[in-house]
């Protein structure tokens, strides 16, 4: 079995106990990568210090030094990640040539732990899309069928678990950024409570959602990632001081006890066959393992996308103020044609660097949040997102973990629906409200369509209870055990 078949856990054990040099791991993900790069456009940019920052997690080891948890595992780091001396574009033009000087928090706790970042992955613009198809660096296309949509906005990141070009990537997720592209590239994909994890150094889109988590082959793997990400950052406020559990260690499949929450809300005709067939059979399992059931309601559910693209257009609208070309990446040209005015100079650069579905989201975000339009738009929205808040709490209240689909149907094909943004916006519907609520959800796969692409179920729990959401993925992984490998590593 070659080293990219092995999954997180396994490659940083075998690394820290020197059956393999991790020096070596990075030489066969590096390879991986430049074999299929090329098809799928995972990648925006590969870290090219990467097989020296192996060989120091070696040296370590050869010094007798703890090369910490995630020793020598490769990390895909979704490019609304700042890095350290690489460019960081969060998939737009406007930040085509943005070298950070600092590491996001997140990144520097993996790194800590001995993780090795190998490559920034492809994404939507400003991480705003469903299909990584508004990337200003080209679509990602899904390791499973590259006519297909590997997800968004962290295509690349799922794209890369599920090509094994890395074995673990980073996402972000506003509005089911790293769960809707898990479940289209079959790899588990985890998005934390609101405030688990630090948000500084990640390119702000819309910041009372965005949240990191992990992209990985296992539920073990997401859950020793997530420790390792989490916990206070003293440079991010909103980040909490609540402990972080060792989930990985306290896994448990046995989930005599526990009340599976069906929120009947999701379970709607606009539902492929396909996941709802998915359903039950993860159903089953879980109902094996000693969970019983009960129906739910999230009655706000159909308001949930309506309120998701208010609120976050607004934030956006108010956070892409700051790329105007003075101080970060891109500047218009203007050595034939200067400008008439600050205006002119602004309105040339945003113009040229950010593309149509950000310009959209501004336009929208500045309309919601004008005078005459707050109380209407925004400050409504906020009202209800409190209620909805509220409708979830209530449930958790009859249940434990909910479960249900992350995504109307399986990955669609490149370019079906990029004009069609509308549609797009309310095939979201099963991922925003968890973002919108704040609470911890996660993907992971369930089996196959009929053509052959991945199917994956989400579960949600209560605010802070990652480890029950964990424990019920854990059940329904272990007795599923899928081992197919996309097409394109066949
Ligand atoms: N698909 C959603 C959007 O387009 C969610 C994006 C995200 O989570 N970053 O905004």
């Amino acid at each position: 079995m070659s080293i990219i078949e092995k999954n997180v856990s396994e490659i940083a054990h075998m690394v820290s106990s020197g059956q393999v040099k991790a020096e070596e791991v990075m030489v066969a993900f590096i390879k991986q990568s430049e074999k299929l790069n090329p098809k799928l456009n995972a990648f925006i940019t590969m870290n090219d210090q990467a097989i020296q920052q192996a060989k120091e997690v070696d040296a370590k080891i050869a010094k007798k030094q703890n090369p910490g948890r995630l020793a020598g595992v490769p990390v895909a780091v979704k490019d609304m990640l700042c890095t350290k001396n690489l460019k960081t574009t969060a998939g737009s033009k406007i930040l085509e040539n943005f070298v950070p000087t600092y590491s996001a928090t997140v990144v520097n706790r993996l790194e800590a732990e001995g993780a090795i970042t190998i490559g920034k992955a492809n994404q939507d613009e400003f991480a705003m899309g469903s299909s990584n198809e508004t990337s200003a660096y080209g679509d990602c296309k899904n390791p499973w069928s590259l006519e297909h949509v590997p997800g968004g906005s962290s295509g690349g990141s799922a794209a890369a678990v599920a090509a094994k070009m890395s074995p673990l990537a980073i996402g972000t997720d506003t509005g089911g950024s790293i769960r809707q592209p898990a479940s289209f590239c079959g790899v588990v994909g985890v998005k934390p409570t609101y405030g688990r994890v630090s948000r500084y150094g990640i390119v702000a889109y819309a910041s009372s959602l965005d949240q990191a988590g992990p992209l990985t082959p296992t539920v073990r793997d997401s859950a020793l990632s997530l420790e390792v990400m989490s916990g206070k950052d003293h440079l991010d406020m909103t980040s909490s001081n609540q402990a972080v559990p060792e989930w990985s260690k306290n896994l448990n499949p046995n989930l005599k006890g526990m009340k599976i929450g069906l929120p009947k809300e999701y379970f709607t005709d606009k539902l492929s066959p396909n996941s709802a067939a998915a359903i039950d059979r993860a159903k089953e399992i879980v109902k094996d393992s000693g969970a019983e059931f009960v129906e739910v309601s999230i009655p706000y559910t159909k308001l949930g996308v309506p309120m998701y693209y208010i609120i976050a257009t607004c934030e956006a609208s108010s956070n892409l103020a700051r790329y105007d070309g003075v101080r970060y990446g891109f500047r218009a040209d203007f050595s034939k044609d200067r400008p008439d005015d600050i205006d002119d100079f602004y309105s040339r650069t945003r113009g040229e660097g950010f593309g149509p579905e950000v310009k959209r989201r501004i336009m929208l975000g500045t309309y919601a949040l004008s005078s005459g339009y707050y109380d209407a738009y925004y400050k409504k929205a906020c009202q209800v997102r409190r209620m909805l808040r509220q409708n979830f709490i209530d449930a958790f209240q009859k249940c434990d973990v909910l479960l249900s689909p992350v995504y109307t149907t399986p990955a669609f094909k490149l370019g079906s629906r990029i004009q069609n943004p509308v549609d797009m916006y309310f095939n979201d519907v099963f991922t925003t409200s968890t973002n919108l609520a704040g609470l911890p959800g996660m993907s992971l796969p369930a089996g196959f369509s009929k053509e052959g692409l991945p199917i994956g179920i989400q579960l949600t729990a209560g605010h802070f209870e990652e480890q029950k959401m964990l424990n019920v993925g854990y059940a329904i992984e272990q007795s599923l055990k899928l081992n197919e490998v996309p097409s394109v590593i066949r």
